[in-house]
C-alpha cells in the first residue's frame, strides 16, 4: 500500500473516530424529558421546603435560606437537610453538609453513587469537595453564585500542561444548572441586589427573594407531571414533604 493511501485510511479513521468520541461526550451529558421533568419537580420542592422554614433573619436563626435534597436512582428522596449553621453552632453546616452528613448517619454507607443532590444554590468548595470525594453521581443546582461557585469544575479543571499543574480530581460529578424560571428569577434579583456591606445570606432573606420562594412553593403543590412514570414519585415525594 503507498503512503499517500495509508495516510488517506488513517486520517479517516481518527475523523469517524472523534465523531464517535464527540457524540459518546453529548450522550453522557443528555437526559431523558423523563428526568428533566423530574429534575424541574425535585428543584421546586428544594425550594419549597426553604420556604416551609424560612427564616426572616439573616443571623441567630437556624441558618441561610438554603435547602438540599438527595434523591436516589428511583426517584425516592433518601435525604434532605437546611443551612443550620446558627442553630448548630457551627458555620461548616451548609444545607448539602446537613443532607449528606445525615444520609450517612442513617444509613452508614460509605459513598454517595447513584445519587443526585438538588440544591437551591450552587454549592461552595467545602461542599463540592465533599460531594465530590465521596463519588456523588449527579448534582443539579439553582441559583448561581458567581464568587464562590464554579468549585466542581475547579476540581475537575485540567491544568497538567502547565508548569507545575494538575490532573482533575479522580472523580467526577455531572452537574445540571436548573433553568426553571423561579431559578432565573433569584439570578435576576441577585444581579440588581445592593451588596454594599451585605452578604448572601441577606440576600436571601430580602421580601423579593421570599416572593420567589413562596411562588416555588405554591407551584410545587400542583405541579402536574406529563410522564406517567413520575405521577407516583412525585405522590411520594409530596408525602416525604408533609412530613418534614
Ligand atoms: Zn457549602
Amino acid at each position: 500500500m503507498n503512503t499517500k493511501l495509508k495516510l488517506l485510511i488513517l486520517s479517516f479513521l481518527i475523523l469517524i473516530n472523534s465523531s464517535i468520541l464527540a457524540q459518546e461526550i453529548k450522550e453522557e451529558n443528555q437526559i431523558s424529558p423523563e428526568q428533566e421533568e423530574l429534575d424541574q419537580f425535585f428543584m421546586l420542592m428544594s425550594m419549597a421546603m426553604t420556604y416551609k422554614f424560612w427564616q426572616k433573619e439573616a443571623i441567630n436563626k437556624r441558618g441561610a435560606n438554603i435547602g438540599a435534597i438527595l434523591v436516589d436512582e428511583n426517584g425516592k428522596i433518601v435525604s434532605h437537610g437546611l443551612d443550620s449553621e446558627f442553630v448548630l453552632g457551627n458555620r461548616t453546616k451548609h444545607a448539602e453538609m446537613v443532607t449528606i452528613e445525615s444520609y450517612f448517619i442513617r444509613t452508614q454507607k460509605n459513598n454517595l453513587e447513584k445519587l443526585t443532590l438538588y440544591s437551591t444554590i450552587e454549592s461552595c468548595a467545602m461542599c463540592a469537595g465533599a460531594l465530590t470525594f465521596k463519588k456523588l453521581e449527579r448534582d443539579v443546582y439553582g441559583q448561581k453564585d458567581s464568587i464562590f461557585g464554579n468549585a466542581f469544575q475547579r476540581l475537575q479543571y485540567n491544568s497538567s500542561e502547565d508548569e507545575n499543574g494538575f490532573q482533575p480530581y479522580p472523580d467526577k460529578v455531572e452537574l445540571m444548572h436548573s433553568e426553571i424560571s423561579e431559578i432565573k428569577e433569584l439570578e435576576k434579583l441577585h444581579e440588581e441586589f445592593d451588596w454594599e456591606n451585605k452578604a448572601l445570606r441577606d440576600f436571601l432573606v430580602s421580601k423579593p427573594v421570599e416572593a420567589v420562594f413562596e411562588k416555588a412553593y405554591e407551584k410545587f403543590f400542583i405541579f402536574n407531571p406529563i410522564y406517567p412514570e413520575n405521577k407516583e414519585i412525585i405522590e411520594n415525594a409530596r408525602k416525604y414533604f408533609q412530613q418534614l
